[in-house]
């Protein structure tokens, strides 16, 4: 049956194609123009964007939304059966290890080389940052003074005994973040500053950036590192919460920036459309909207910013590569085990 229904498709098929001398109606999508997308990027900081792209281009997008090591453990696990064009995930360690474990293939796209600075994309094109964010120093507005803050490093000085709290080094923004800081000042300079972070922890680490903010507020500890967009929806829910972001190592080489990104898929069934998608998303009008979405920067200067995101003030980022973050993602791990970093 299902047979004699594929071959009544094809004919069809070959019969509107003669026709419509083979060319869809203008505007309308045809089953090659539909994208689908693994995305580790939650539903509600992504569907809006994909929502858009299909009116302005009548593509529809399919999307699952899961974490990101299922997503690739999917992706490796289906291999050339696989669905999905693009892989859409967060921190450039992640995108590395997509990259690098042969789940996605480069992109030969002027547009996207032109919209993504080069130090926030893949050198071989296999990975497009989309969206930026800050991972930088959280303080209790009574309790410390922004003249009391500089650096990463300095977290470790004795006069935070007891008053850092921290999120687990088994996640991959800990994780970066110390792979950023090796590139900077290598491998036992990195690993003293840890050591003397975990010397001064005023508890064992949490599993989440907004437990270390709320332990924060509630005074059980006075500092902590996270991701600016954590305290963007932390602020928004609770605006009293005596709480502000503090961008480090602005005297030297700026506070740990990293991005949102995507990667066209090795096996991708519909890659010229996949990567128009893509191109889309890196364009002014998304950028815009994704970095809004979220509480995060857009990729490159010049696009608004959010308001909300505005009035935390301007800062120096790091001007690395992000793929260090995944080059020395490893030797990261290490050192934070060998440091006692939990
Ligand atoms: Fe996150």
């Amino acid at each position: 049956m299902s047979h004699l229904f594929f071959a009544l498709k094809h004919l069809t098929c070959f019969l509107c194609g003669l026709l419509l001398m083979c060319s869809p109606p203008v505007g309308l999508a045809n089953a090659a123009d539909e994208v689908v997308v693994y995305s580790a990027r939650g539903e509600p900081f992504i569907k809006p964007l994909f929502d858009a792209y299909t009116k302005e281009t009548g593509v529809a997008i399919q999307f699952i939304t899961d974490k990101e090591g299922a997503l690739m453990a999917r992706l490796q696990a289906e291999g050339e059966r696989t669905s999905a064009d693009l892989l859409l995930t967060s921190d450039a360690g992640n995108l590395w290890q997509a990259a690098e474990t042969g789940l996605l293939t480069p992109v030969d796209s002027a547009r996207l080389r032109l919209n993504v600075p080069a130090h926030l994309r893949d050198a071989k094109d296999r990975w497009f940052g989309l969206s930026l964010r800050v991972r930088t120093i959280v303080y209790h507005t009574d309790r410390v003074k922004p003249a009391d803050l500089s650096t990463y490093e300095a977290l470790g000085n004795p006069r935070w005994k007891g008053r850092l709290c921290l999120r687990t080094s088994k996640k991959v923004y800990n994780q970066s973040l110390v792979a950023m800081m090796i590139a900077a000042l290598g491998v036992p300079k990195t690993e003293q500053v840890v050591r003397s972070w975990i010397a001064n922890l005023a508890t064992s680490v949490f599993s989440d950036d907004t437990q270390v903010m709320e332990a924060i507020a509630a005074g059980q500890c006075d500092v902590g590192i996270v991701n600016s967009y954590y305290f963007g929806r932390l602020k928004k829910k609770k605006p009293a919460l005596p709480l502000a972001l503090f961008w480090a190592n602005q005297g030297d080489r700026g506070v740990h920036v990293n991005i949102s990104g995507a990667g066209l898929v090795k096996h991708a069934k519909r890659p010229k459309a996949a990567i128009r998608l893509l191109e889309w998303l890196s364009g002014d009008f998304a950028q815009e909207r994704l970095a809004a979405l979220d509480f995060e920067y857009p990729i490159r200067p010049g696009i608004p910013i959010p308001p909300a995101v505005v009035a935390w003030g301007t800062f120096k980022p790091e001007s690395f590569n992000v793929a260090r973050a995944g080059e020395l993602q490893a030797e990261a791990i290490k050192l934070m085990d060998r440091a006692g970093y939990k």
